[in-house]
Protein backbone atom coordinates (compact mmCIF):
# COMPACT_ATOMS: atom_id res chain seq x y z
CA UNK A 1 0.00 0.00 0.00
CA UNK A 2 3.17 2.66 0.89
CA UNK A 3 4.03 2.58 -3.05
CA UNK A 4 0.55 3.75 -4.27
CA UNK A 5 0.31 6.30 -1.47
CA UNK A 6 3.69 8.04 -1.97
CA UNK A 7 2.90 7.46 -5.91
CA UNK A 8 -0.88 9.65 -5.37
CA UNK A 9 0.70 12.11 -3.36
CA UNK A 10 3.93 12.89 -5.40
CA UNK A 11 1.13 13.07 -8.31
CA UNK A 12 -0.89 15.31 -6.12
CA UNK A 13 1.89 17.39 -5.76
CA UNK A 14 2.90 17.55 -9.33
CA UNK A 15 -0.60 18.74 -9.98
CA UNK A 16 -0.35 21.61 -7.62
CA UNK A 17 3.09 22.83 -8.87
CA UNK A 18 1.88 22.80 -12.71
CA UNK A 19 -0.92 24.49 -11.68
CA UNK A 20 0.92 27.06 -9.62
CA UNK A 21 3.53 27.78 -12.72
CA UNK A 22 0.21 28.17 -15.31
CA UNK A 23 -1.21 30.72 -12.63
CA UNK A 24 1.87 32.62 -12.80
CA UNK A 25 2.40 32.24 -16.24
CA UNK A 26 -1.05 33.71 -17.19
CA UNK A 27 -0.66 36.30 -15.11
CA UNK A 28 2.54 37.32 -16.40
CA UNK A 29 1.58 37.44 -20.02
CA UNK A 30 -2.22 38.02 -19.44
CA UNK A 31 -2.85 40.73 -17.14
CA UNK A 32 -0.91 43.38 -16.66
CA UNK A 33 -2.54 44.89 -14.11
CA UNK A 34 -4.57 48.18 -13.42
CA UNK A 35 -1.64 49.86 -14.71
CA UNK A 36 -1.79 52.35 -18.14
CA UNK A 37 1.06 51.78 -20.82
CA UNK A 38 3.29 54.38 -20.90
CA UNK A 39 2.10 57.24 -23.92
CA UNK A 40 5.64 58.81 -23.87
CA UNK A 41 8.36 56.85 -26.51
CA UNK A 42 11.53 56.70 -25.50
CA UNK A 43 13.83 59.21 -26.31
CA UNK A 44 16.78 57.75 -28.77
CA UNK A 45 19.87 57.98 -27.35
CA UNK A 46 22.86 57.31 -29.22
CA UNK A 47 25.62 55.28 -26.71
CA UNK A 48 29.25 55.88 -26.73
CA UNK A 49 31.43 53.89 -28.68
CA UNK A 50 32.17 52.45 -25.35
CA UNK A 51 30.21 52.34 -22.28
CA UNK A 52 32.34 54.76 -20.26
CA UNK A 53 32.16 57.05 -23.32
CA UNK A 54 29.34 59.61 -23.09
CA UNK A 55 26.15 58.86 -24.92
CA UNK A 56 24.58 61.75 -27.45
CA UNK A 57 22.32 63.18 -24.27
CA UNK A 58 25.36 63.41 -21.97
CA UNK A 59 26.72 67.04 -20.87
CA UNK A 60 30.64 66.65 -20.98
CA UNK A 61 32.65 67.92 -17.97
CA UNK A 62 35.80 66.91 -18.96
CA UNK A 63 37.57 65.48 -21.83
CA UNK A 64 40.75 65.97 -21.01
CA UNK A 65 41.34 68.98 -22.65
CA UNK A 66 40.63 71.82 -19.90
CA UNK A 67 38.72 72.61 -16.91
CA UNK A 68 36.22 75.44 -18.84
CA UNK A 69 33.72 74.23 -17.38
CA UNK A 70 34.66 74.31 -13.62
CA UNK A 71 35.42 76.90 -11.10
CA UNK A 72 37.47 76.77 -7.92
CA UNK A 73 35.41 75.73 -5.48
CA UNK A 74 36.42 78.63 -2.76
CA UNK A 75 35.09 81.21 -1.20
CA UNK A 76 35.37 84.10 -4.28
CA UNK A 77 35.56 81.43 -6.68
CA UNK A 78 37.51 81.82 -9.74
CA UNK A 79 38.81 79.58 -12.14
CA UNK A 80 39.55 76.27 -11.28
CA UNK A 81 43.41 75.89 -10.51
CA UNK A 82 44.17 72.44 -10.48
CA UNK A 83 46.74 70.74 -13.41
CA UNK A 84 45.75 69.02 -16.69
CA UNK A 85 48.30 67.43 -18.70
CA UNK A 86 48.28 64.25 -20.86
CA UNK A 87 44.14 64.33 -20.79
CA UNK A 88 43.27 64.28 -17.02
CA UNK A 89 43.32 67.20 -14.11
CA UNK A 90 45.28 66.50 -10.87
CA UNK A 91 44.55 68.06 -7.66
CA UNK A 92 46.68 70.74 -7.03
CA UNK A 93 48.10 70.27 -3.35
CA UNK A 94 46.22 73.84 -1.51
CA UNK A 95 44.30 75.32 -4.69
CA UNK A 96 41.16 73.88 -2.80
CA UNK A 97 37.94 72.42 -4.10
CA UNK A 98 36.82 72.46 -7.86
CA UNK A 99 33.17 72.24 -8.78
CA UNK A 100 31.14 72.60 -12.07
CA UNK A 101 29.44 76.22 -13.38
CA UNK A 102 26.58 74.16 -14.41
CA UNK A 103 24.40 72.75 -11.62
CA UNK A 104 22.35 69.34 -11.35
CA UNK A 105 19.70 67.61 -9.56
CA UNK A 106 18.73 63.70 -10.42
CA UNK A 107 21.31 62.75 -12.48
CA UNK A 108 23.49 59.68 -13.98
CA UNK A 109 27.42 60.45 -13.64
CA UNK A 110 30.33 58.94 -14.84
CA UNK A 111 34.10 59.76 -13.73
CA UNK A 112 37.39 58.23 -13.64
CA UNK A 113 40.18 58.17 -11.10
CA UNK A 114 43.44 57.49 -10.23
CA UNK A 115 45.40 57.76 -7.08
CA UNK A 116 48.94 58.09 -6.95
CA UNK A 117 50.83 55.16 -8.26
CA UNK A 118 53.85 56.29 -5.14
CA UNK A 119 52.18 55.30 -2.18
CA UNK A 120 52.08 57.96 0.63
CA UNK A 121 50.30 57.92 3.81
CA UNK A 122 47.95 55.65 5.19
CA UNK A 123 44.16 55.09 6.08
CA UNK A 124 42.61 58.84 5.20
CA UNK A 125 45.39 60.22 3.94
CA UNK A 126 46.56 58.12 1.30
CA UNK A 127 44.97 58.85 -2.07
CA UNK A 128 42.15 61.32 -0.45
CA UNK A 129 39.54 63.03 -2.65
CA UNK A 130 35.93 62.77 -3.43
CA UNK A 131 32.97 64.11 -5.79
CA UNK A 132 30.65 65.58 -4.09
CA UNK A 133 27.15 65.31 -5.43
CA UNK A 134 25.38 68.81 -5.41
CA UNK A 135 28.26 70.18 -3.20
CA UNK A 136 27.12 68.21 -0.26
CA UNK A 137 27.29 64.90 -0.67
CA UNK A 138 30.43 63.07 -0.56
CA UNK A 139 31.13 59.69 -2.99
CA UNK A 140 34.47 59.03 -0.95
CA UNK A 141 37.64 58.67 -3.86
CA UNK A 142 40.49 56.91 -1.58
CA UNK A 143 43.24 54.39 -2.14
CA UNK A 144 41.52 51.86 -0.72
CA UNK A 145 43.90 48.70 -2.57
CA UNK A 146 45.31 47.09 0.81
CA UNK A 147 44.47 50.20 2.72
CA UNK A 148 42.80 50.21 6.64
CA UNK A 149 40.32 52.69 7.41
CA UNK A 150 37.17 52.81 8.64
CA UNK A 151 34.67 51.05 6.59
CA UNK A 152 32.04 53.53 6.40
CA UNK A 153 35.26 56.30 4.87
CA UNK A 154 37.26 53.72 2.47
CA UNK A 155 36.78 54.31 -1.69
CA UNK A 156 32.93 54.05 -2.59
CA UNK A 157 31.71 54.81 0.56
CA UNK A 158 28.73 57.56 1.30
CA UNK A 159 30.89 59.14 3.49
CA UNK A 160 30.46 58.06 7.37
CA UNK A 161 26.83 56.73 6.42
CA UNK A 162 27.27 53.47 4.04
CA UNK A 163 30.60 51.40 3.08
CA UNK A 164 30.68 49.89 0.03
CA UNK A 165 29.20 46.69 -0.18
CA UNK A 166 32.67 45.01 -1.58
CA UNK A 167 36.21 46.78 -2.19
CA UNK A 168 36.32 46.03 -6.20
CA UNK A 169 39.45 49.09 -5.70
CA UNK A 170 42.20 48.31 -8.31
CA UNK A 171 45.91 48.85 -7.86
CA UNK A 172 47.47 52.36 -6.70
CA UNK A 173 47.75 54.37 -10.33
CA UNK A 174 45.43 52.58 -12.13
CA UNK A 175 42.12 54.24 -13.37
CA UNK A 176 39.31 53.55 -11.90
CA UNK A 177 35.27 54.07 -12.72
CA UNK A 178 32.19 55.54 -10.52
CA UNK A 179 29.15 55.54 -12.36
CA UNK A 180 26.85 57.22 -10.02
CA UNK A 181 23.11 57.84 -10.14
CA UNK A 182 21.62 60.08 -7.89
CA UNK A 183 17.87 61.38 -6.71
CA UNK A 184 18.32 64.45 -5.19
CA UNK A 185 16.23 65.57 -1.83
CA UNK A 186 13.06 67.42 -1.59
CA UNK A 187 12.49 69.72 0.84
CA UNK A 188 9.15 71.39 2.39
CA UNK A 189 9.17 75.00 2.89
CA UNK A 190 10.05 74.95 6.60
CA UNK A 191 13.18 74.04 4.97
CA UNK A 192 12.40 70.41 6.35
CA UNK A 193 13.67 67.36 4.28
CA UNK A 194 10.38 65.02 3.12
CA UNK A 195 12.51 62.79 0.78
CA UNK A 196 16.25 61.92 1.80
CA UNK A 197 18.84 61.78 -0.94
CA UNK A 198 19.67 58.63 -3.29
CA UNK A 199 22.29 57.50 -4.06
CA UNK A 200 23.39 53.92 -6.13
CA UNK A 201 27.42 53.53 -6.85
CA UNK A 202 29.52 51.19 -9.50
CA UNK A 203 32.61 51.11 -8.66
CA UNK A 204 34.70 49.50 -11.82
CA UNK A 205 31.61 48.01 -13.12
CA UNK A 206 30.52 46.21 -10.06
CA UNK A 207 27.30 47.46 -7.62
CA UNK A 208 28.91 49.06 -4.52
CA UNK A 209 26.12 51.40 -3.08
CA UNK A 210 22.60 49.76 -3.69
CA UNK A 211 20.11 52.86 -4.16
CA UNK A 212 21.15 53.92 -0.48
CA UNK A 213 19.55 56.93 1.22
CA UNK A 214 21.78 59.71 1.95
CA UNK A 215 21.45 61.11 5.88
CA UNK A 216 22.23 64.48 5.01
CA UNK A 217 25.55 66.27 4.71
CA UNK A 218 28.69 64.05 4.66
CA UNK A 219 30.55 65.73 7.37
CA UNK A 220 34.07 64.16 8.84
CA UNK A 221 33.42 66.32 12.10
CA UNK A 222 29.77 65.79 13.21
CA UNK A 223 26.47 63.90 12.36
CA UNK A 224 24.73 64.26 9.16
CA UNK A 225 22.32 66.62 8.54
CA UNK A 226 20.31 68.16 6.09
CA UNK A 227 20.38 71.16 5.40
CA UNK A 228 17.78 72.53 2.99
CA UNK A 229 18.82 74.04 -0.76
CA UNK A 230 17.53 74.27 -4.23
CA UNK A 231 16.55 71.42 -6.88
CA UNK A 232 20.10 71.69 -8.13
CA UNK A 233 23.77 72.29 -7.28
CA UNK A 234 27.13 72.21 -8.76
CA UNK A 235 28.89 68.94 -8.77
CA UNK A 236 32.31 69.41 -6.56
CA UNK A 237 35.60 67.21 -6.48
CA UNK A 238 38.03 67.38 -3.35
CA UNK A 239 41.32 68.71 -3.09
CA UNK A 240 42.09 66.78 0.50
CA UNK A 241 45.88 67.39 -0.12
CA UNK A 242 46.84 64.49 -2.34
CA UNK A 243 47.27 64.26 -5.98
CA UNK A 244 44.65 62.79 -7.32
CA UNK A 245 43.74 62.37 -11.32
CA UNK A 246 40.92 62.75 -13.09
CA UNK A 247 39.18 61.90 -16.49
CA UNK A 248 36.60 61.48 -18.68
CA UNK A 249 33.96 63.12 -16.68
CA UNK A 250 30.27 63.02 -18.03
CA UNK A 251 26.68 63.77 -16.29
CA UNK A 252 23.31 62.64 -18.02
CA UNK A 253 20.24 64.95 -16.34
CA UNK A 254 17.65 63.00 -15.13
MG1 LIG B 1 37.39 62.51 0.64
Amino acid sequence: MKPHRLTTVTAAIAIMIMTTTSDIGQTQTQEPGPFPPPKKEPAIVTPGKTNSDPPSDAVVLFDGKDLSKWRSANEGGGDAKWKVQDGYAEVVKGTGDIATKEEFGDCQLHIEWATPSEVKGEGQGRGNSGVFLMERYEVQVLDSYDNKTYYHGQAGAVYKQHAPLVNVSRKPGEWQTYDIIFKAPKFDEQGKVIERARVTVLHNGVLIQNNVEIYGNTYHDRPALYIAHGPRGSLKLQDHGNPIRYRNIWIRPL
